[in-house]
This record gives C-alpha cells, sequence and structure tokens, in this order.
C-alpha cells in the first residue's frame, strides 16, 4: 500500500470562474451551485473567495458590479495531480485550507483541501479504511433459536455443543443472547426450565453494522465492555460473533501490516519534519538579515554562558555598538543600501570576534558582543579595532560609516538588564562626545 496520489484525492465538484467576472454574478453562481466558496482563476493563478467574504463586502456597500480582478483576493497554491501526497505536507503547516489541483499543462483538474490530506497520512485513520466485514471469518458457525424455545433445550444444546453463548431470534432478527455467565446466574437461583428463554436471555442485543470500520468496532467493544460484537448485515440478520480478543488480535495483526508497509513512508515524513524542525529553531534564533543571534537567542545564550562563567571565576565583558547616523544613510542612499551596509558590519564583527564571544543584533542598528573570557580593559582593545575597521572599511563606492561603542565588565550577581543599562549609558556617552568613540562604565 502506498501514500495516495493527488489525484485519488480531487474534488472535482468546484465552482471555478474568471477574475473578470463581477461579484454580483459570483454571488448567483455560489447560489446556483450551492457551493460556499469558489475558485477564481486569473490565468495560471487563482484564488478563493468564500460567502463571508462576499458578505463582508456587502456590509461594507461596496459595488456588486465590479469584477473579481479589481478585488484583493486569496491566492491559493497548486500541485500537480500526480504527485504523492507527502508532497502536499508543506501546505498543512502554512496552515492551507485549499490547494488548487491542476495536470501536466497546467489546466485546472480541481482542488483538495486540508480535511483531504490530514486524513490520508494520519495512520490512525487508516483504522477507518477497514471494514469489519473484512475481517470476519464467515464460515464461523452462530447457533441462534428462537424466541420461545424452552430455557431447557437452550441449555442442553449449549452443554452438547459446547458453546459459550447462544443468540436468541425472532422474526430472523437478533433480539437478545444467552451466555455462560447467565448460565451461572440462574444456577445460583431457581428457575422454570419449562419457561421460554426470553425469560432468560440479556435483552435488548446491542449489535454492530457489518460495514462500520475497525474503529468503530474497537470504541464499540471498550464503550460497552463488552466481550463479544454481535455483527449484522443491513437487514439486521447475524453475519457473526466476534469475540473481543478476536478483535483485538485482527486489529492488531492488521495495524503491523499497514505500519510494515508505510514504513518507509513514516520515516520519510520524519525526516522532512525534522529538516523542517531544524530549519525553524535556526530562523527563531538568527537574525535573517546579518546571520546574527538575535536578542532571544542572545538572551538565551547570555543566561547560560553567564552561570558556566561566574563558576569559574572568569572576568566577562559586554561591548553595546550603535552605528552613527545611520538614518542618514538609509534618507540618502535608500532602505536596501542600509540594510547592505548592516551586513558588511555585521561581517567586520564576525572577523573581530573569537569563536567563544557571542555576537548579537539587539535591535535595528544596535549590536551586542558577549566575551565570556574578557575584561573590560581588552573588550575596549577590541572594540577599538572594530571601530577602526569599521571607520576605514570602503563599502558600497566609497561610502564611509562610523560608530560608537559603549563597553562594560560584568559582576557577580550581574543581571542583563543591568548590564545592558550600563553598556548603554556609556555608549550614549560615546555619542555624545561626538561619536565615533568607545566609552566605558564599570
Ligand atoms: P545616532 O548616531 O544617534 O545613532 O543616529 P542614528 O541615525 O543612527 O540613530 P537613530 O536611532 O535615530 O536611527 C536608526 C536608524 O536605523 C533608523 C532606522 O530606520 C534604521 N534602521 C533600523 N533597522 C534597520 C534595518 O534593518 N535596515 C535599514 N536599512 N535601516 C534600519
Ligand atoms: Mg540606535
Ligand atoms: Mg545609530
Amino acid at each position: 500500500m502506498k501514500f495516495p496520489l493527488i489525484s485519488e484525492l480531487v474534488t472535482v465538484d468546484v465552482t471555478i470562474l474568471s477574475v473578470e467576472a463581477t461579484l454580483n454574478e459570483t454571488i448567483t453562481l455560489m447560489y446556483e451551485q450551492n457551493h460556499r466558496s469558489v475558485i477564481v482563476r486569473d490565468n495560471t493563478r487563482y484564488y478563493l473567495i468564500s460567502a463571508s467574504d462576499l458578505l463582508k463586502l456587502k456590509l461594507k456597500n461596496y459595488d456588486f458590479n465590479q469584477k473579481l480582478s479589481q478585488m484583493r483576493l486569496v491566492e491559493i497554491p497548486t500541485i500537480q495531480k500526480d504527485k504523492n501526497i507527502l508532497e502536499a505536507i508543506s501546505f498543512l503547516e502554512q496552515s492551507i485550507e485549499y490547494v488548487t489541483v491542476i495536470n501536466d499543462e497546467g489546466h485546472f483538474c480541481g482542488i483538495i483541501t486540508h480535511t483531504d490530506i490530514i486524513s490520508n497520512i494520519d495512520p490512525e485513520t487508516l483504522m477507518d479504511n477497514y471494514k469489519i466485514c473484512d475481517l470476519i471469518n464467515i464460515n464461523k458457525p452462530i447457533f441462534a433459536v428462537k424466541v420461545n424455545a424452552k430455557t431447557l433445550d437452550v441449555l442442553t444444546n449449549m452443554v452438547q455443543r459446547n458453546l459459550d453463548n447462544v443468540i436468541v431470534e425472532r422474526d430472523s432478527k437478533p433480539i437478545g443472547i444467552v451466555t455462560t455467565k447467565d448460565i451461572m446466574k440462574l444456577l445460583t437461583g431457581s428457575f422454570d426450565l419449562m419457561a421460554d428463554i426470553s425469560k432468560y436471555m440479556t435483552s435488548p442485543l446491542e449489535t454492530l453494522q457489518e460495514k462500520s470500520t475497525l474503529r468503530d468496532a474497537i470504541n464499540f467493544m471498550k464503550n460497552k465492555h463488552y466481550k463479544r460484537i454481535v455483527v449484522v448485515d443491513e437487514k439486521e440478520k447475524i453475519v457473526s460473533i466476534m469475540l473481543q480478543r478476536e478483535l483485538i488480535s485482527l486489529s492488531y495483526s492488521k495495524w503491523a501490516t499497514i505500519m510494515k508497509e508505510y514504513s518507509s513512508e513514516l520515516s520519510q515524513i520524519n525526516e522532512m519534519l525534522n529538516k523542517k524542525t531544524k530549519k525553524y529553531e535556526q530562523m527563531a534564533s538568527m537574525d535573517q538579515l546579518t546571520g546574527l543571534y538575535n536578542r532571544y537567542k542572545f538572551t538565551e545564550l547570555f543566561v547560560s554562558l553567564y552561570s558556566t562563567m561566574t563558576k569559574r571565576n572568569n572576568e566577562m565583558s559586554l561591548i553595546m555598538m550603535d552605528i552613527d547616523h545611520f538614518k542618514n544613510i538609509n534618507d540618502t542612499y535608500g532602505h536596501n543600501v542600509g540594510d547592505k551596509v548592516l551586513v558588511d558590519l555585521s561581517l567586520i564583527l564576525k572577523k573581530h570576534f573569537r569563536n567563544v564571544d557571542i555576537i548579537g543584533r539587539w535591535g535595528g542598528e544596535e549590536f551586542v558582543a558577549l566575551m565570556p573570557t574578557a575584561n573590560m580593559e581588552n573588550s575596549k582593545k577590541i572594540a577599538e579595532k572594530i571601530r577602526l575597521a569599521i571607520k576605514e572599511a570602503k563599502l558600497l563606492d566609497d561610502l564611509q560609516v562610523t560608530a560608537s561603542f559603549g563597553v562594560t565588565q560584568i559582576k557577580m550577581g550581574d543581571t542583563l538588564e543591568a548590564i545592558i543599562g550600563r553598556a548603554d549609558d556609556a555608549l550614549y556617552e560615546a555619542k555624545k562626545s561626538g561619536r565615533d568613540a568607545i566609552k566605558i562604565k564599570s
């Protein structure tokens, strides 16, 4: 068994219209075809518009003679119909509700929904793919008696045939059951062997349809604490009596087969998800522009490093750097050039710090570096080198920038907040002194 192809799941009963249609035409079509949402096509792009979108526009008194092309619509992604469902997993992560299915030539084939994807990859729901009638052994004899059978005859039969249960029927339909447990109950009191069995049977008899799924059968047994299930067909005729242990062992072996067949696909999914998780973790800890740690990750690393370093009695310090008149660069050359400057300066920073140091982008054009093995004087020397390197760097066609620095010593019992506070004070002093400078505050 393989995971299904998209083409096996596609829903073709979809309303699709051109982006040239008006809102009024859209509503009419939706109403006629009884669909809550429609797909809008604009060449090779697809969009979705729902009844609630239309309602919102109506409430805003929007002109419904306008064309869909004049509106901002939500684009929905596409997938080719011969792709495996595995390739649709990324849509789940993006909480995408609908995906347009297209063929090789890019023609529209239908849609698949979030639910279509989920229900076809979740191994648990595979249990829904097996009907109880696929599992039952129809050759197993069922012993049934009529409702007016005499108790004596029923008991004699049970003993002679070594039966642990007898079904009681009326008009060929099961209405009760007599089990060995019922017999035990009878034996503890006085009973009339000549009475109809209906007097002693357990009734009513709850049955399970043979078309029920394996999952339904398991839940049925679990919820009712039954030891056996009487399986019936559509006409309520008994098909089989299934014992609890039979059901469990059958479903277990089915489950094991499914798992074996799916194991390679499941490990593929796992691998994909692991890769994604790693990527997300990285994204969450890195500043996207410069590749330096972001403030969140810097703080996290500070906490763990601070505790190890204080145990070792190391001297630690922190440098805070802010680019001078950075606003002017943006204003004069544009934001893109500003971004490029940030990237270039972060490369200079990376070059001057050692592997043990932690460099982060604290905010817009502010950077912090934690030096776990340097005191304030050493850090000041490093800051000095960086200050010169920045000043002398030829960025983007002779653009020149400078930066100011605040340096502080980290003390026992310090908090990051207090440390940053002191570095910020020192940085402020550096700015006040005319920028392109370094100040310290212990
Ligand atoms: P000062 O010397 O006093 O630090 O002056 P400044 O202009 O550098 O300081 P200010 O804080 O007024 O301006 C910082 C500017 O940095 C403003 C903001 O637009 C810009 N900035 C912040 N983040 C980014 C970014 O990611 N990219 C770009 N291009 N600019 C940014
Ligand atoms: Mg600033
Ligand atoms: Mg600045």
